[in-house]
């Protein structure tokens, strides 16, 4: 099973992720982690996207699509993934398909997280306490929240039109939101 679960930061898609990663043996794949770590190690890929994390701007399409590409390739995704932070606008909503058909695959399940802005705020702040974040001050939250309206939004049609989205609400509690979840995907 091959995922996609869509929402603004802090929707609650990583912990949910975490869960169908127990319940369904599939990977969680999250682009903001990657590019973490890949700062955090001093890559040249990390160098490149700081800048641009900390602005709360977009990673380059060649770059998250390569990195993703590789990824499904790995022994951990064979029985499925959940990607989680990509695609983050149409242009690499579109590189997906074309990439997963040369490989044989294809995107099962789309779900969006439907949230309220102004309470991801508070969410959202609260766990850059917690992780030190530099990409998580307010000011970068609010350019990541527009991004988010403005390039990863438009993704919605696209999934909707192929018949594949499944919306859910995300302002819901935790276990809730799960057992929402898991009846979109056909496994409540
Ligand atoms: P996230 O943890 O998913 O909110 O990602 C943190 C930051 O990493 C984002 O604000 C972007 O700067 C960058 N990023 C993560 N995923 C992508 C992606 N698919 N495309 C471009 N940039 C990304």
């Amino acid at each position: 099973m091959n995922l996609i679960i869509l929402g603004p930061p802090g929707a609650g898609k990583g912990t949910q992720a975490k869960r169908l990663e127990e319940k369904f043996g599939v990977k969680q794949l999250s682009t903001g982690e990657m590019l973490r770590a890949a700062v955090a190690s001093g890559s040249p890929i990390g160098k490149e996207a700081k800048a641009v994390m900390d602005a709360g701007l977009l990673v380059s399409d060649d770059i998250m699509i390569r990195m993703i590409s590789e990824r499904v390739d790995q022994p951990d995704c064979t029985r499925g993934f959940i990607l989680d932070g990509f695609p983050r606008n149409v242009a690499q909503a579109k590189a997906l398909d074309v990439m997963l058909a040369d490989k044989g695959l294809a995107i099962d399940h789309v779900v969006e997280f439907k949230v309220d802005e102004d309470a991801m705020i508070d969410r959202i702040l609260r766990r850059a306490a917690e992780e030190g974040r530099s990409d998580d001050n307010e000011e970068t939250l609010r350019k990541r929240m527009a991004v988010y309206r403005e390039q990863t939004a438009p993704i919605i049609p696209y999934y909707r039109d192929k018949g594949a989205l499944k919306t859910i609400d995300g302002m819901a509690p935790m276990d809730a939101v799960t057992a929402e979840l898991e009846i979109a995907l056909g496994a409540g």
